[in-house]
C-alpha cells in the first residue's frame, strides 16, 4: 500500500532543488513535476511503506493507502510531526475521528551505539548482543 501525494496540498517544498520527500525516502522514489511543482511517488510498487515521506512533508500532503485490516476502506491514518511529539490522527470510515499524541524519542547524532550497553558485547564475539553474558547453562 504505498504513499501517494494529494497535489492540491503540496506546494514542492516552495521550490527547493530537493524537496523533503525526495530527501528522505530510502528508495529515492519521490520525484518533482517540476512544471506544477508537485512531488509524486514514482514506482508505488517499489515503496516500503516506510511512513517517512507521509512524517517529513511540511504540507501534511503524503498519504499511505492502508491495508483494509490495518485502515478499512474509507479510513485513513496521518501522523503530523512537531519537535517533540508525533499526532496520529484516525478517520474512520463512518466519519469518527480520533487522534493519539506520544512524545518522540530522539538520540543525539551519533549517541547511537548498539554496543556500549548493560550486556557489553563484542564485534569479534560469536553470541548475538543479548547472549553475551548469559549465564551457562548447568
Ligand atoms: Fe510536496 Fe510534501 Fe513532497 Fe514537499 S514534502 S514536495 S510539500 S509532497
Ligand atoms: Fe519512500 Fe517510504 Fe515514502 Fe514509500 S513511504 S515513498 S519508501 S519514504
Amino acid at each position: 500500500m504505498p504513499s501517494y501525494v494529494d497535489p492540491s496540498k503540496c506546494d514542492g517544498c516552495k521550490g527547493g532543488d530537493k524537496t523533503a520527500c525526495m530527501y528522505i525516502c530510502p528508495n529515492d522514489l519521490m520525484v518533482l513535476e517540476k512544471t506544477e511543482m508537485r512531488a509524486y511517488n514514482q514506482e508505488p510498487d517499489a515503496c516500503w511503506e516506510c511512513y517517512s515521506c507521509v512524517k517529513i512533508c511540511p504540507q501534511g500532503a503524503i498519504f499511505v493507502r492502508g491495508y483494509d485490516d490495518f485502515v478499512p476502506m474509507g479510513g485513513q491514518v496521518h501522523p503530523m510531526r512537531s519537535a517533540d511529539s508525533i499526532m496520529w490522527t484516525v478517520k474512520f470510515r463512518n466519519g469518527n475521528i480520533k487522534r493519539f499524541k506520544f512524545p518522540v524519542r530522539t538520540t543525539a547524532e551519533g549517541a547511537a551505539n548498539a554496543y556500549v550497553g548493560q550486556m557489553g558485547g563484542s564485534l569479534d564475539d560469536e553470541c548475538l548482543l543479548l547472549e553475551a553474558n548469559l549465564p551457562t547453562p548447568k
